[in-house]
């Protein structure tokens, strides 16, 4: 199976001329799937083809998306989850976050994850495989039909871990980017972390999309190394210390911001020697530290901190010279978490 989707315009133009087409059949093809994306997802129906050319291109399986519809789950705050079924009958989500000015797109890079986590749906199924760039892209399209605008924003935090599927999150970066005419500003990869990618990252950006200027989270969740190896098991083969320098030397590279992620769990991360031992981690980085509520699961022991510790946490860091901010979690709603929704609908 061919996936147009993710195809550049002068990819577009090749298949146009393979096929002993004018190249402007290429940009018809383009203008279908990136400028008038609320059209079915089908070859059949981009009409200004010659038709010939079209059962053509059927008939040698090239299509323009992989993925189907599954399940939705929509949240009072607007925020939308879309459970959606690959080729190969797995099920991976995404989600749309509504503000008046912005519709970011949390995006999935593989079905499962490796990773482990012990706080997260996702890793309890452990790893199915990667998504290829178009299955990353074509959830931002489903995004936009359900939600009936643009995304203008995306976040790569949802299923899996993008470091473990690079050249293909690269690949629909160049899309999302050239194609889809979404700054690389405005993207944010998502990681926990895994050695020597951190500097693979900025390298390989540098080589496939020439510059590197999306920014990178790092899923830190802890002040030291001991509290980081219980709720992230894969932490023990990277000491958070060399994270910490790997971030800084990706600043230098790029000249982007890093941010750590740090989820605020009841009694594990959530008291005051924990925000000072992590301003002292932190100490004459120029970096940022999002603080997030915690979406409780099934079958999990962990449970979301209080609002109090969260802002006396919040407090210390500010007043230890840390850039701090609180996100509040969206959707809070039945299958909030990362993973809920797929595996609920397994159930
Ligand atoms: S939190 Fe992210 S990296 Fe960890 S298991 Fe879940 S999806 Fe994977």
């Amino acid at each position: 199976m061919k996936n147009l989707t993710g195809s550049s315009i002068k990819d577009l133009e090749n298949v146009a001329l393979n096929y002993g087409q004018a190249a402007f059949r290429g940009h018809q093809i383009y203008n279908w799937i990136y400028n008038y994306r609320n059209k079915k997802k089908n070859i059949d129906q981009i009409e200004v083809l010659p038709l010939e050319f079209r059962k053509k291109l059927k008939e040698d399986g090239f299509k323009l998306s992989e993925l189907s519809f599954q399940e939705k789950n929509l949240a009072y705050d607007g925020t939308l989850k879309l459970l959606l079924s690959t080729s190969d009958n797995e099920s991976i989500e995404c989600v749309g976050i509504p503000t008046e000015k912005r519709l970011t797109a949390c995006l999935s890079s593989q079905v499962g994850c490796p990773m482990d986590c012990k706080f997260c749906a996702t890793g309890k199924e452990g790893l199915k495989r990667s998504l290829k760039a178009s299955e990353i892209l074509d959830q931002i399209l489903f995004i936009e039909n359900e939600m009936n605008r643009k995304v203008t924003n995306i976040v790569f935090m949802g299923m899996g871990e993008p470091l473990l599927n690079i050249d293909e999150l690269l690949f629909s970066i160049r899309s999302i980017n050239e194609d889809f005419k979404i700054s690389q500003r405005r993207i944010t990869v998502s990681t926990v972390a895994v050695p020597k990618m951190i500097n693979t990252l900025s390298a390989k950006s540098f080589q496939i999309l020439s510059k590197c200027q999306f920014t990178l989270a790092i899923s830190l969740h802890a002040s030291n190394q001991k509290i980081r190896e219980m709720i992230i098991p894969s932490a023990k083969n990277y000491n958070i210390k060399n994270i910490i320098e790997d971030c800084k030397q990706f600043v230098k590279d790029t000249g982007r911001r890093v941010s750590f992620e740090y989820l605020m769990l009841s009694g594990v991360n959530d008291k005051l020697v924990h925000a000072n031992e992590l301003s002292n981690l932190l100490k004459g980085f120029q970096c940022h530290v999002n603080l997030i509520q915690y979406n409780q699961i099934d079958e999990v022991e962990f449970k979301r901190a209080s609002m109090k510790n969260l802002q006396l946490f919040q407090s210390k860091l500010f007043n230890n010279g840390i850039a701090v901010s609180f996100r509040k979690s969206r959707g809070l709603d039945k299958n909030a978490a990362c993973g809920q929704l797929r595996q609920n609908s397994k159930k």
